[in-house]
């Protein structure tokens, strides 16, 4: 498994089985992944059905958010962050529409970034809150940003794909397969997956920590009166207390600030260094790595993780 070729791409890693380095196999391998690059920046340009012309403010508000986003990285230290997504691959879409598109899509998802196109599509409505809107979109981006990598078999199809720190393995490439990737809940996953849930809390706590630093500046770009009251009632996922659990005790652990271990949790999604993930084991015991790697898979999954936080806050 070590032994692979790495291609490094605009941020994003792609890996093709390393047998035979004959030059006709390297030229054919690297044909194969300039090829797959070009389609993925291809993909995810075409409107949806029901979408909906970007207002000036959203524009705005995406290039804003894709300059907090790029700060806040630069502060966790990282170096290497991916290009932004272009803004043609950013889509608002009514949610009948939308569900039109993802028919397996369930119904109270509020968006997604797709990592087989890098596109975001965002449900949008008078009923949902702008500020609502604004959040997913910054939490999808955040996503976007998040370190990509690829793995083709000898076939040169793609069997295992990352966002961030959520790692998944497809089984049959279909396309069914592929949607596997985007947003998911408790209800659990079919194909193996890895950190779906602690990503997801990394994720949304980043996205609360731009919103609650930026909330003048969005409420300027969208044109609304934004209070920290708005703020404390949007509904963050159910995995960022978990995240923030987790961060208290390495930093209690490793006698760090609480900001310097968040900071090395964020770099991580970002750039997709995992070392420091040992200090989560190294903190909360044996097997500990293996809870946390199966946060949001399944309730059993969700359950076993709880009783570890019940069990180390009782005897500490
Ligand atoms: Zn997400």
């Amino acid at each position: 498994m070590s032994e692979r070729n790495f291609y490094n791409i605009e941020g994003r890693v792609l890996s093709t089985p390393n047998k035979a380095v004959d030059p006709e196999t390297k030229a054919a391998e690297e044909t194969m992944v300039a090829n797959f690059m070009r389609e993925l920046a291809a993909a995810g340009k075409d409107s949806i059905p029901g979408e909906l012309f970007k207002t000036d403010g959203e524009k705005l508000m995406i290039r804003h958010f894709n300059e907090d986003i790029k700060a806040e990285a630069l502060a966790a230290g990282v170096t290497n962050l991916r290009p932004p997504v272009p803004i043609k691959k950013i889509h608002f879409a009514l949610p009948g529409g939308y569900q039109k598109q993802f028919p397996d899509s369930k119904e109270k998802i509020k968006g997604h970034h797709a990592l087989f196109s890098d596109a975001i599509f965002i449900k949008k409505n008078k009923e949902i809150p702008p500020l609502s809107i604004a959040h997913i979109t910054l939490h999808e981006m955040i996503h976007a940003f998040s370190a990509t990598r690829y793995d083709f078999d000898s076939q040169g199809r793609v069997y295992a794909v990352k966002g961030g720190y959520n790692s998944t393995l497809i089984k049959n490439n279909s396309a069914k397969s592929a949607k596997m990737t985007e947003e998911l809940d408790d209800s659990g996953a079919e194909i193996k997956d890895l950190f779906l849930g602690f990503n997801e809390g990394v994720t949304d706590l980043m996205a609360k920590e731009i919103l609650e630093k930026h909330q003048a500046e969005l409420s300027q770009d969208l044109n609304l009166n934004i209070g920290p009251g708005d703020l404390a009632n949007l509904e963050f996922h159910n995995y960022c207390p978990w995240v923030d659990w987790i961060v208290e005790k390495v930093a209690k652990n490793n006698q760090e600030d609480k900001a310097v271990v968040w900071n090395k949790f964020k770099a991580g999604m970002l750039n997709g260094t995992i070392m420091h993930l040992r200090d989560i084991e190294k903190t909360l015991g044996p097997n500990s790595l293996r809870l946390v790697a199966n946060i949001g898979l399944s309730k059993e999954d969700n359950l076993a993780f709880k009783e570890l936080m019940k069990n180390y806050d009782q005897n500490k």
